[in-house]
Order: C-alpha cells, then structure tokens, then sequence
C-alpha cells in the first residue's frame, strides 16, 4: 500500500440516488456568519478602510470570475445576475455610508458595513416595485460575499463548482439543488436529508448519485479527498483503496449491463404477463427535464412540480412566462398527458428570494404551504391558473392542487379556477373548456374524506412523500428518524386503500405521484391495492416498466390482498422484495 494513501473508511448513509461515483470532494458548508463587534484603535483608521477596500477589491475579482465561468459554461442570460452584482459593488452611496458610520461609531468595518448593508436591504424589501425588491436580493448575496472576505473566511456557492467533484454538504436547499452545474457535481453526499427530500428529488433528476444521511461526514473529510459514492446502497468510502476501487468497478459494470438491459425493454409496451396496461408516467421541475422523460419512454407527465419555477427566481414569475413553460412542455407531450400542479411552495421549499411571501415558521411543514398560500394570495394564484387553462389549448393539459386537506379548501379553489376562466373568456384566450382538475392525497384528513373530496375533482394523486410523514408523524427530511418513515407500515396500505375504492366508487382514477411509485418493490403492492397510474422520477422508469413485465396483475392483487392481513412493515417490506427478486434478476 502506498504510505502516503490515507487510512480508507466506510461510512453508510442513506440511499437517496443511484449510481457509483468516485472524485474529489468539495466541501459545501453553509453556517450563518458571526459578525464580531469591536472598537478601532484611533491610530489605525486608515488601515481599518485599506482593509474594507481591499475586501471590495476581492469581491469584485470573485464575482467577476464567476460571471466568465457562467457565461462560458450555461451562457449569457444566466451571467447577467453577476452583473446586478457588479453594480451593488460599485454602488458610492452603500461605500460612503459605511466609511461614514466608521467614522462616526469607530467600529470595526465588517459591523459598519452589515449595518449599512442591513438598512439598504430593509428600504428595497419593502418598497413596493418588484424591480427595486430584486435589488435587495442581489445586495444581500453581495454584502455576504463581502463580510466572508472581510473576515477571511471561504464562502462557496455551488454553481461556483466548474470541476468535476463530489459535492458533500452539511444540507442541500432545493434552491441549492435547482443551481447545481450538472456537469461538474459527479456526487452529492449529505449529511442530514432523507430519501424524499426535494434536494435528492433533484439529485435523482440529475442523475446524480447521492447518499444523504452520513451525520458528520463534511467534519471528517476535507476539500482535496477522494471518495466513492456508492449511490445504490447509500455507502460513501472516504479515500478507497486499489482493492476497493477495483471491486466497485466491478459492481459499475454488472449494474451498467442491467441498466442497459433496462433501456431496451423500456421501449416495449408496459403491460404485465397477464396483459394488463399500466401507465407509467414521468415528474418533472423543468422544463428541460421532457427530453429525458421522453428518452425514458414516460407516457406523460404525471406531475410537472410548477414550485421550481418560482425557487431559483428573484421575482415571481407572470402568466406569460409561466405560460411559455407550460405550453412547451404541453407541446412535447401531446397528445399525451401532462398533470400541471400548481404552486407548493412552503414546507422545505421557502421562496428565499423573494422577501415577504413566506415568513419564519417554527413548523413549516404544517405551516403556510402550497394550496394555503395560494388561497391567501388570489392574483398570484389566478396568474398561474390562467397561464396553465391557456396551455390546454396546446396538448392535453390535466391540472392539480397540492396539499387539500379538506373540502373547503378544494372548492375555494375550484371557485378561483372559475374566476380565472371567467377572466380568459372575456379576454377571448383559447383554452380547453374541460380540462381535468385533479387533488392530490397527501394530507390525512383528505384520504380520509376522499369520498366527498371525489365529487369536486376528476381525478386524484396520492403524494406518498407527505402522506407518510403527515401519517406516521416522521419528518420526510429528518435523517434521525429516516428508519422510521416506512412506506409499507399498514396504515400507509390501508389509506391507499381506502382512497383507491372511495375513488373508483365515484369513477375517479388514482395515480402516486411520491417516491414510493419510482422504487419497483412497491411497485406490486401498489397495483394490486388498484393503483391506476405511477408518476415516477424519469431515471426510475425503466426498472418499474421491466419489472411491471415481468409480473401478474393477478399476482400483485394477492401480495397486496397478504399485506392488508399483515402488520409488521418490516415483514410486507420483506414479502415485497421476494416477490421483486423471485422475478428480476439484477445480473
Ligand atoms: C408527495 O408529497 O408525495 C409529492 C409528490 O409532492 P412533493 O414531493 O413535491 O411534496
Ligand atoms: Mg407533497
């Protein structure tokens, strides 16, 4: 062994994407900055401005590099922000200021420059004029750059990665996750996070191995270390051996020629052995994601996650823009469906940028998310509601609403959607007249009143990722408690259950839209509680079609018919993967 390799070590996490990664690590840490307050010596003043020009300075080149690595790798549009960013650099008044309260308070310039800093950001958020509120926004990730420079501390951002590295971070926001350069993070290993974070929904997207859930890995690895990301079994090797390497570059192979396999039966009809056609549809963030779920053979988008729109945006996007997006991805797909669900933003998906619409909840899981937002903020709702009825003209446009917890909430809704109709008649818009409006289950209460709830809708959308949380109390993003969030626990089968027969009893059909439709054990359990539809992650899509071949409807309706008589998850779990395994054959 070569004395200087560092002593290899196994650390095993959770699962979050597959795919076998091996790099260098680049270590994202996020902390809140301290700001430290002191008093200047008097004779040192003029040192104390050199340094905060000299910070300026700095910023400036960081700022600037970052603008040529963006317009070169994702081009000019995307660079344009660094210029807003430029100008707040250069701005005499923000420069003034401080060297003024400098002069006057004789603190040390990183408090001047907060404070100043801090004043400027409170004046645009809340002027009414979206422009200037942009403004705040490009000042606020300035003056961090700047307090990081001043206090010499390294700040990282990741779109700032151009090579290609294992990101390993303590948390990946989705804001985060929706700026990734795709080509330069070959990994992504987290700390905290569960399987059904947005993030990893993101990584899995991307294509991305991922393992979440390794506690302190980012304490134990620095910037510069190798590891291998062994995204199928959650498992991160932190400086793997010759041994090690080889071995997974044998594991690579076997699950290349499997995945390989995968990609060709994709393209056959997916129909079980005994002839029953299950639609395996694709989610989606973006649209640039239809290709792929295209190439993945989806037949449809079963849910197109319209929040992301919104995510990495400094302003709320209007019915035209959002309009242009929805018609693309209507257009792709035509004639085949595509599920628009509108905004869900709250929970773990806070709109950062855009000051004032969500506030600090101590719970936002159970807070002001999607449909509640919604509901309080009409004209935002309604701009979406008629960018999405215009794109029916377009294909076959299905929308739905995210997070109904009752019947209230459904029909205040629908009573917006008539409003916005009313809106497009009169402005003479094309739409279509009978597009399907949908609710998603994903909140107890509304699986529980899914009989009156299918009276208002046309069709329903299990969202598992939060109807397990909400229905067994685990927090989807909590890795402490990750073992605990079990798709198969009974009462997570009985609710599906339950909403499957309320559903068909009014002629309603029913698709899962969560995770658990893109993980082929469940698959079975699913159709056999009679599941009409799975809308899956586009990557997850040729291992669920090959496995729906390869198995009975008449055989998934007896696992499932077992499970319900059953009550250990783990034993369902169990019976679930034998009947996987006794029917695909991974080498
Ligand atoms: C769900 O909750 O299962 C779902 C599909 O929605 P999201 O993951 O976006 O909350
Ligand atoms: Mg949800």
């Amino acid at each position: 062994m070569d004395p200087r390799q560092k002593p290899e070590f196994v650390v095993q996490g959770i699962s979050a994407s597959n795919g076998i990664a091996y790099g260098e690590v680049f270590l994202y840490l996020k902390t809140e900055l301290e700001v430290p307050a002191y008093q200047v010596d008097p004779d040192k003043q003029v040192e104390e401005i050199a340094r905060f020009e000299q910070g300026l300075v700095v910023t400036r080149q960081q700022i600037t590099k970052i603008k040529n690595e963006v317009e070169q790798n994702l081009g000019p549009d995307e660079a344009r922000i660094f210029d807003a960013h430029l100008m707040v650099l250069e701005d005499q008044a923000l420069i003034t200021e401080t060297i003024r309260e400098f002069e006057t308070t004789g603190r040390n310039i990183e408090t001047c420059f907060n404070s100043v800093a801090q004043r400027y950001i409170k004046a645009f958020d809340e002027i009414n004029d979206e422009y200037l509120r942009e403004r705040a926004g490009d000042i606020r990730d300035v003056a961090q750059r700047v307090l990081h420079n001043l206090l010499g501390e390294a700040a990282h951002h990741l779109s700032e990665l151009a090579e290609r590295r294992v990101v390993v971070a303590n948390d990946i926001t989705p804001s985060d996750a929706a700026g990734i350069n795709r080509s330069a993070a070959i990994g992504i290993v987290t700390d905290s996070g569960s399987k059904t974070s947005h993030a990893v929904i993101v990584a899995r997207a991307l294509k991305i191995p991922a393992v979440v859930g390794v506690r302190d890995l980012t304490t134990r690895v620095a910037s510069g270390d190798r590891v291998l990301v062994d995204g199928y079994e959650g498992v991160v090797v932190v400086n793997p051996t010759e041994q090690t390497l080889f071995r997974y570059g044998r594991i690579q192979t076997e699950k290349k020629t499997f995945e390989s396999r995968l990609m060709t039966a994709s393209r056959l009809p997916a129909e079980t052995l005994d002839g029953v056609h299950v639609p395996l549809l694709a989610n989606i963030e973006k649209v640039d994601e239809a290709g792929q779920a295209k190439e993945c053979q989806a037949e449809g988008v079963g849910l197109f996650r319209t929040e992301f729109l919104y995510l990495n945006s400094s302003h709320l996007p209007g019915e035209e823009e959002q309009f242009a997006i929805y018609k693309a991805v209507a257009e792709a797909f035509a004639p085949q469906p595509v599920v628009i669900r509108t905004l869900d933003l709250g929970g773990d998906k806070p709109m950062e940028n855009i000051p004032g619409l969500i506030h600090h909840e101590t719970n936002p899981f159970l807070g002001f998310r999607a449909i509640r937002l919604c509901l309080e903020h009409p004209e935002m709702f309604k701009e979406q509601l008629r960018a999405i009825l215009r794109s029916s003209a377009f294909g076959k446009v299905r929308m739905m609403y995210p997070m109904i917890s009752g019947v209230e909430e459904l029909t205040r809704a629908n009573a917006v959607l008539a409003e916005a109709r009313e809106e497009l008649r009169r402005r003479g818009e094309r739409f279509d007249e009978k597009m399907e409006v949908g609710s998603m289950i994903e909140i107890p209460s509304a699986a529980a009143t899914a009989d009156i709830l299918a009276q208002h809708c046309q069709f329903f959308s299990i969202g598992t990722n939060d109807l397990i949380q909400y229905l067994l109390a685990i927090d989807r993003g909590n890795d402490h408690i990750a073992h605990l969030y079990e798709p198969t626990h009974p009462a997570v089968l009985r609710t599906i259950k339950r909403v499957v027969d309320d559903a068909h009893q009014h002629r309603l059909p029913v698709a899962v839209c969560g995770e658990m439709a893109g993980d082929p054990v469940f698959t079975p359990l699913l159709l056999g509680l009679g599941v009409d539809e799975l809308s899956m992650s586009p990557p997850s899509l040729p291992a669920v079609k090959y496995f729906v071949r390869a198995m009975k409807m008449s055989d998934a309706r007896q696992l499932a018919a077992e499970a319900l008589t059953l009550s250990d998850p783990k034993e369902i779990y169990a019976r679930a993967e034998e009947f996987y395994k006794a029917r695909v054959k991974v080498e």
